[in-house]
């Protein structure tokens, strides 16, 4: 489909999709140019915080991704049991329904117009055709099933009644593997949808967007810092944008992308390594840290520190769930919108209502 290209062929929208188009896409909005040097800073900060570690790791890379250096900073004995890997068994269907899910979202994309439990169905089969573990569970039985393909319809039809249809013009990748290389530190992240590529002029326009079935929680504001990071070092560019963002009830983390913000996952990173390093190598044992992620926590039957219940939750707020507070300052510098050949950029963001058509 065709969104706007010619400038005023939008398509018709729900009420939850023009938000998405206009509030995170912000499709007509200039979009920012990045200061030359700024990838090449942020890998410098990572190298150089973790220099010092490399007679104790000297045989290749440390790899992290989103996950480790999640689980690392939250609770060291939690990380611990993750790196002996997941538990032997079938994939949990909660699991297995986030898998559908994503290449569901994918088929819609590439074979639109078919009904939603097409796709769904169709991911199923080819999840239980590659995976050991998720044909187990999917062997397991018509309730098994049942629960996996109910719970995937319900997402995908979230995503689909929530975003505007994919321009093919914004380039949209699924689930695409970004790594880059920073000292002795190997990154690795895999955002669920990015949208847009890096530019030859400086501008940003990609946006990074990983998707969660349930709400939306402080530390999804820096998976998403994590993947603009990952993605910053391995293009030489920072992304427009990267979020998490919440099938369940339409919201989504703050998404602006700044060299503050950066620099912040960039110390998480350091952080990460140092407390990984230190604990892989046994130079001290680690730290049990009881909290909310004790609920996941392949440790938490036999752990002497487990939360009870999975430890304190936030208490509920009138106001929804919690968002990550606002950076003070956008500093990249704004660029106009190049007519001719950014999609992102049209229509002009001074005729906003009729470039897009009467939605
Ligand atoms: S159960 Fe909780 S405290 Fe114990 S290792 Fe796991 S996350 Fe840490």
């Amino acid at each position: 489909m065709q969104l706007m290209n010619d400038g005023f062929s939008a398509p018709r929208l729900t009420a939850t999709q023009r938000r998405v188009f206009d509030e995170l896409l912000a499709v007509g909005a200039a979009r920012p140019t990045a200061p030359p040097g700024l990838a090449d800073e942020l890998r410098q900060t990572i190298a150089d915080g973790v220099a010092d570690l490399a007679p104790a790791w000297p045989d290749g890379p440390l790899y992290l991704t989103k996950g480790s250096i999640a689980s690392v900073l939250a609770c060291e004995g939690r990380y611990l049991a993750e790196q002996e890997g997941p538990p032997a068994g079938a994939t949990p269907p909660p699991v297995a329904a986030g898998i559908v899910t994503h290449r569901a979202i994918q088929l819609a994309h590439t074979h639109p117009g078919r009904p939603v439990e097409e796709y769904v169905r169709a991911a199923a089969l080819g999840a239980a055709g590659e995976n050991a573990e998720f044909a187990a569970l999917w062997d397991d039985g018509i309730a098994a099933q049942s629960d996996v393909l109910a719970g995937a319809v319900s997402r995908v039809t979230a995503f689909l009644d929530s975003w505007p249809p994919l321009d093919a013009a914004w380039s949209p990748r699924f689930e695409e593997s970004l790594a880059a290389r920073a000292g002795l530190i190997r990154l690795h992240a895999r955002p669920d949808l990015i949208l847009g590529r890096p530019r030859p002029d400086g501008r940003r326009t990609m946006l990074l967007v990983d998707l969660k079935s349930g709400r939306l929680r402080e530390e999804h504001h820096q998976e998403a810092q994590l993947y603009a990071l990952v993605c910053t070092l391995r293009h030489g560019l920072p992304p427009w944008r990267s979020a998490v963002f919440s099938l369940a009830d339409g919201e989504w983390t703050d998404p602006r992308v700044s060299p503050d913000s950066l620099a912040a996952a960039a110390r998480r990173v350091v952080a990460a390594a140092r407390a990984a390093v230190q604990l892989k190598t046994e130079s001290r044992p680690a730290a049990l840290s009881p909290g909310e992620w004790c609920r996941r926590c392949p440790r938490s039957p036999a752990c002497p520190a487990a939360a009870p219940g999975g430890g304190p939750r936030p208490a509920p707020s009138a106001e929804g769930p919690p968002r990550p507070p606002v950076p003070a300052r956008q500093p990249f510098p704004e660029a106009a919108p190049d007519a001719r050949d950014d999609p992102y950029a049209l229509p002009d963001p001074a005729t906003p209502q009729a470039a897009r058509g009467a939605g």
